[in-house]
């Protein structure tokens, strides 16, 4: 395919560009590794590409670590936040600054091998919007996880409005057109998958097989994927509430026959009214139906209460590029985000 009838022509020009938006945090053990096979991986492509990593307050010195090199690598750029906002803020702040005609989203701890990017970037070419990398094996992960990963994956998909692929993370590619989609959604419970899902436009999805943890930790821990996951559900769908209505009238109907059942022992069948335990039984019940119907209202209202105070997503501490635009006219002449040598 020629360059004049490129599909994304409009948007590309005649010199497309891509980024690779990586957040990081703590991952500093891995960083050399991981620098060494995403370049050795997008260089050869015909592409300007800038990699954009957004370092998400680690304490490990992950984020001088990439800002040194910065000062070398024309492709490098380094979004440094102010502290820890969670992989989804940093996601964030990375799109919202990247500037390429395609935009790769990628972990750091290469368990995406970024020597898909080129399969990825053919799909693009081709006019599609978002490539979409699906996981074939979860490598290197317990039973356990892979488990509950389905369940949950199941689950979501039944309560969310807008169909969540199984088994996607944020390992994609989006067209800018995308991208400014993504970015037009101001909500600050920013559940990627179900954003991503939400913008839809044309999409194809890749099988991959992704790889163990080259090195360091997960930083997802139980809690923080239970929390996740009850993120998913309540920033995508309603149906929490239905079910509490719904569990509210049948604990309504139930107890009306339950009464009608009491009336008719006592006048028909003349049956002195004890049932001390049946009670306390039923108030118990009704009491912890009634808390757990708040507890789902509260959860929404809590949701309300964040949106209302309208902060920002993540907050910038600095980036390599005004850096560099800073420190001298050549820099000026020269963006950070020029492509290969
Ligand atoms: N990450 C981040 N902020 C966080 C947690 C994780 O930017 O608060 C990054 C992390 O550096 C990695 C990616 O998000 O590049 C995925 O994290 P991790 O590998 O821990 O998650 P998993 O692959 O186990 O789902
Ligand atoms: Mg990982």
């Amino acid at each position: 395919m020629t360059v004049t009838d490129h599909p994304h022509k409009q948007s590309a020009g005649q010199n497309p560009t891509l980024s690779v938006v990586i957040p990081v945090f703590n991952e500093r053990e891995v960083l050399p590794i991981f620098l060494r096979r995403i370049t050795e991986a997008v260089a050869p492509l015909k592409i300007t590409f800038e990699l954009l990593f957004v370092d998400d307050g680690s304490s490990d010195g992950s984020g001088q670590w990439l800002l040194d090199r910065t000062a070398v690598s024309r492709t490098m750029r380094v979004i440094r936040l102010s502290r820890n906002f969670g992989k989804e803020a940093a996601l964030s702040a990375g799109m919202d600054r990247a500037s390429g005609d395609a935009v790769v989203v990628l972990d750091a701890d290469l368990q995406d091998p970024p020597e898909l990017i080129p399969e990825m970037l053919a799909e693009w070419r081709r006019g599609i919007d978002v490539v979409l990398m699906q996981r074939r094996e979860r490598l290197g992960e317990s039973v356990m996880k892979r488990f509950s990963a389905s369940l949950y994956y199941r689950l979501l998909n039944r309560l969310s409005d807008s169909p969540i692929p199984p088994d996607v993370g944020d390992f994609r590619l989006m067209s800018r057109k995308a991208v400014a989609a993504l970015r037009g959604l101001p909500e600050r419970n920013r559940y990627m998958k179900g954003l991503f899902s939400w913008v839809g436009m044309p999409t194809v999805v890749l099988h991959y097989d992704r790889d163990p943890r080259a090195a360091g930790r997960t930083k997802w821990g139980y809690p923080a994927l239970a929390r996740l996951a009850w993120e998913g559900i309540t920033s995508f769908s309603t149906k929490p509430l239905k079910l509490a209505t719904l569990l509210g009238l049948s604990a309504a109907v139930c107890g009306a026959a339950y009464g009608a059942w009491i009336v008719f022992k006592a006048l028909v069948l003349g049956d002195p009214v004890a049932g001390y335990p049946s009670l306390i039984a039923i108030i118990t019940l009704l009491g912890g139906a009634q808390l757990c119907t708040i507890g789902i209202v509260g959860e929404y209202v809590g949701k309300i209460y964040i949106e209302a105070k309208q902060r920002p997503i993540y907050l910038i501490y600095d980036d390599s590029k005004d850096t560099a635009a800073n420190r001298s006219q050549e820099d000026l002449d020269e963006p950070a985000r020029v492509g290969i040598r």
